[in-house]
């Protein structure tokens, strides 16, 4: 069996969303992963035998905007981890919602690019805008990186299909991005921003649920 500094760190998405999750944690037994990501064993075999054990809560820093005319907040989300008795993979249960490798809410960075390439405001101000009083001391001067990676990352994340040929700067790309985004919600109001939030939160992972994610970097 491995040992946990061994094995790699398994991310699973459950289908609750972050605020019903924060609303109300749900219990080991409650989203544990009806099978191992590694070694594919049932997490909870006929008879009751659990493979995939409760291995405590992991805190994610989470900050952010929740709307336009919100104010931005930090807080700590739990994340439940298992450890898997067969294989010894060590996996971390996440809601739907949470996106790998940054403590800002998909909400939160279609706001923060809807503000600069819709809204015309410098990278500074959309920081200002989106962090919370504290999280803005460390992270003076990150602001317009974290713009430009969201740009390029956010075409995966949602597997959005880019823009064919030639070069698309920063705020152009960012409209087509809000456009392609905003066509899936499933209550579209015909409010680009709006739209474009709510079909951003629903990211489940696709093809990012199996990457360690536990040291965000922006
Ligand atoms: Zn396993």
């Amino acid at each position: 069996m491995q040992t946990e500094s061994q094995s790699e760190i398994r991310v699973v998405y459950a289908t609750l969303d972050v605020k019903s999750w924060m609303g109300a944690l749900p219990s080991a037994a409650a989203v544990r992963p009806a099978t191992c990501p590694c070694c594919h064993a049932p997490g909870c075999a006929v008879g009751g035998r659990v493979t995939l054990q409760g291995h405590g809560l992991r805190f994610r820093t989470q900050t952010g905007l929740d709307a336009v005319d919100g104010e931005p907040f930090d807080d700590e989300l739990a994340t439940r981890r298992y450890r898997c008795r067969s294989c010894g993979a060590v996996v971390t249960v996440v809601p739907a919602g949470l996106l790998p490798r940054t403590r800002y809410r998909p909400t939160t960075i279609v706001l923060a690019l809807a503000l600069w390439a819709l809204g015309g405001l410098a990278s500074a101000a959309v920081r200002r805008r989106v962090s919370a009083a504290r999280t803005v001391a460390h992270e003076a001067g990150r602001g317009w990186a974290s713009l430009r990676r969201w740009t390029r990352q956010a075409w995966d994340w949602w597997r959005l299909r880019r823009p064919a040929g030639g070069h698309v700067s920063g705020r152009e790309a960012v409209e087509m991005l809000l456009q392609r985004l905003s066509v899936r919600a499933r209550d579209g109001t015909g409010n680009l921003i709006a739209d474009a939030v709510e079909a951003a939160a629903i990211f489940d992972g696709h093809g990012v649920c199996a990457t360690p994610q536990e040291a965000p970097t922006s």
